[in-house]
C-alpha cells in the first residue's frame, strides 16, 4: 500500500526535521543532531587512543617495545633448530612449543626493510630470498621484545620478529585449536537479545556489547529506534557503510500492487538468505519497523540459525551433509521487466567448510534456485540431501518467531541466520519495514577492532563469509 511521507526541514535538515506518518501524529525528530554528535565524539576518542594502540598491538616496526606486560606464556624458555635447520623451535615458559618454518619466518620478517612501518604492508616477496633457507643462528636477549635469526643463504639480512607477535601468530596445533575455538559462535535457540538504541548510540561500551552479541548469536533487536525513514541508515552507519544492491540503497518491505519481489506482498516467506545469487551476498540485514498496526493479522518475523541447523544436519546425516558441501547449487535472479534489469547467476554449495571441517558458510534460498548444473551422478544425491535438509528446517524446534513493534530494528547476519515471515492479512492496517544491508567484512572488522581496542584477547566469531579460519 502506498503511503505518503513528508519531511519538513526547519532550522536545518540535519538538526531537526519532522516526519509525518499516515494515521499517526506528527513526530518531531531531533535524532539527526544526536547521531551526528555521537559520530564526532566517537571520532575524537579514536584519535586519542589510536597512535598508542597502533604501536603496541600491531608492532609493525622492529625493536618497538610492546607497552603491555608480556603474558607469561609469551616468555621464551628456549630457541633451537630442527628438521636440518629448516624449522625454528620455540619453547615457551609454560612448556608449550611452537615450530616455525624458515620460509614463513623470512616472509614475516618485521624489520623496516621488510614491513613498511606505517602501513604494515609487506615489502618483500618470496622470490626476493633463496628457497630452502636454513638457520645459521637464532638469538633472543633476555628482556628483549624480539628475536633475531640469521640464515646461511642470506648473509646480508637479519630476520627480526617481536616475541609477542610470534606467539600471537603461532601455528602449532594447540594454538590453531585455541584460535578456532575463539571463533566459535553460540547458537540462536531462544529469545533474541535486545538493546536500546539510545544506549548503543551514546556509549561505546554499549555499542561493543551490542555488536559482540550480534557477532556471537547472529541476531539482535535494537529497541526505540526513532520512527523516521532515515533511521535504518543511521543504525547501519554505526557499523559500516550501507551496501547498495539491485534493490537500492535502502528498501521498503510493504505490500505493493506489482511486487518485484515476493517480499513486497503479504504472502508468507519460507526460510532463506537474501541475494544468494551474488558472489558476496549482503552481510548484515537491518529491518526497521516503521509501522505495524495491531489489526494486521500475522506477519511475524521468523529466524533460524543456519550454522546450528547445518551442524545438526551433519550429525544426523553425515553423507547428505557431505553432498551439500560438495555439489554446487545454482542461485539466480533473472528479471528484465524492472527498472534495473537483473541477470544474476551464481553457483555455490549450500554449506561450506574449512580444512578442519568447521562450517564457514550456509546458503539457503529456494525461491532463487536455478537449474542444477552438475554431472548426472550428483543430481539424485543432491536432491536426497536437499529434501532432508529442507525437512529439517521445516521441523526444527529452534525457530525463533518475533512480531516487530514500531521502533524495533532487527539486525541479523544474512550469511548465517535464515529468515522468513508468516503470511499476513492487512485487515485495514499497515505493515511497513525499511531495510538496508551492511557488508559482512566491515562488520567483522568493526567487532575485531573493538576487541583489540579493549585488549580482551578475543577474536571475532565466524560470520559465514567462507573465510577459512
Ligand atoms: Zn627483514
Amino acid at each position: 500500500m502506498a503511503w505518503a511521507r513528508k519531511c519538513i526541514a526547519r532550522s536545518s535538515l540535519l538538526t531537526k526535521h519532522i516526519c509525518r506518518l499516515p494515521g499517526r501524529q506528527v513526530q518531531q525528530c531531533i535524532w539527526a543532531r544526536e547521531w551526528h554528535g555521537f559520530g564526532i565524539r566517537h571520532h575524537d576518542e579514536m584519535r586519542r587512543w589510536l597512535p598508542s594502540f597502533t604501536n603496541t598491538r600491531w608492532n609493525h616496526a622492529s625493536g618497538v617495545e610492546p607497552a603491555e606486560k608480556l603474558n607469561p606464556s609469551f616468555i621464551i624458555e628456549q630457541l633451537s633448530s630442527d628438521n636440518d635447520n629448516k624449522v625454528l623451535k620455540v619453547t615457551w615458559s609454560d612448556g608449550s612449543v611452537s615450530r616455525y618454518n624458515t620460509s614463513w619466518l623470512r616472509m614475516n620478517c618485521q624489520c623496516s626493510a621488510c614491513k613498511q612501518p606505517d602501513s604494515g604492508q609487506t615489502l618483500v616477496t618470496v622470490t626476493d630470498f633463496p628457497a630452502q633457507l636454513t638457520i645459521h643462528s637464532s638469538s633472543h636477549q633476555h628482556n628483549s621484545s624480539s628475536i633475531a635469526i640469521n640464515f646461511n643463504e642470506e648473509s646480508n639480512h637479519q630476520c627480526t620478529l617481536p616475541v609477542s607477535w610470534l606467539k600471537q601468530h603461532s601455528y602449532s596445533p594447540a594454538d590453531l585449536e585455541v584460535k578456532a575455538r575463539l571463533r566459535d559462535v553460540k547458537y540462536l535457540d531462544s529469545a533474541i537479545g535486545s538493546f536500546r538504541c539510545e544506549d548503543v548510540r551514546n556509549s561505546e561500551g554499549d555499542l561493543f556489547e551490542w555488536l559482540d552479541h550480534l557477532n556471537t548469536f547472529g541476531i539482535t533487536i535494537l529497541k526505540n529506534v526513532p520512527v523516521c525513514p532515515e533511521s535504518v541508515t543511521k543504525v547501519a552507519n554505526m557499523i559500516g557503510p550501507v551496501t547498495e544492491t539491485l534493490y537500492g540503497h535502502t528498501f521498503d518491505v510493504q505490500t505493493e500492487d506489482k511486487p518485484i519481489n515476493v517480499a513486497y506482498s503479504s504472502v508468507g516467506l519460507g526460510f532463506h538468505v537474501d541475494l544468494a545469487y551474488y558472489e558476496s551476498p549482503p552481510g548484515l540485514q537491518l529491518l526497521h519497523c516503521l509501522q505495524f498496526d495491531d489489526m494486521v493479522l500475522g506477519g511475524e518475523s521468523i529466524f533460524l540459525d543456519g550454522f546450528c541447523i547445518a551442524e545438526e544436519f551433519r550429525e544426523k546425516f553425515p553423507h547428505h551433509f557431505e553432498t551439500l558441501t560438495r555439489v554446487p547449487a545454482t542461485f539466480q535472479k533473472f528479471h528484465f521487466e524492472r527498472a534495473n534489469p537483473a541477470a544474476y547467476i551464481y553457483q555455490r554449495p549450500h554449506i561450506n567448510v574449512n580444512r578442519t571441517g568447521q562450517i564457514t558458510a550456509v546458503t539457503w534460498s529456494p525461491p532463487f534456485e536455478g537449474p542444477l548444473a552438475v554431472p548426472e551422478e550428483d543430481v539424485e544425491p543432491y536432491y536426497e540431501a536437499y529434501r532432508e535438509f529442507s525437512t529439517q528446517l521445516e521441523t526444527s524446534n529452534k525457530v525463533v518467531s518475533y512480531r516487530l513493534q514500531q521502533g524495533d530494528c532487527v539486525i541479523f547476519n544474512n550469511r548465517r541466520i535464515f529468515h522468513g515471515r508468516m503470511q499476513f492479512q492487512q485487515n485495514g492496517g499497515v505493515r511497513h519495514l525499511k531495510g538496508c544491508y551492511v557488508n559482512i567484512d566491515d562488520f567483522r572488522s568493526k567487532v575485531q577492532y573493538l576487541h583489540e581496542k579493549r585488549g580482551l584477547g578475543q577474536l571475532a566469531k565466524r560470520v559465514g563469509n567462507q573465510c577459512m579460519f
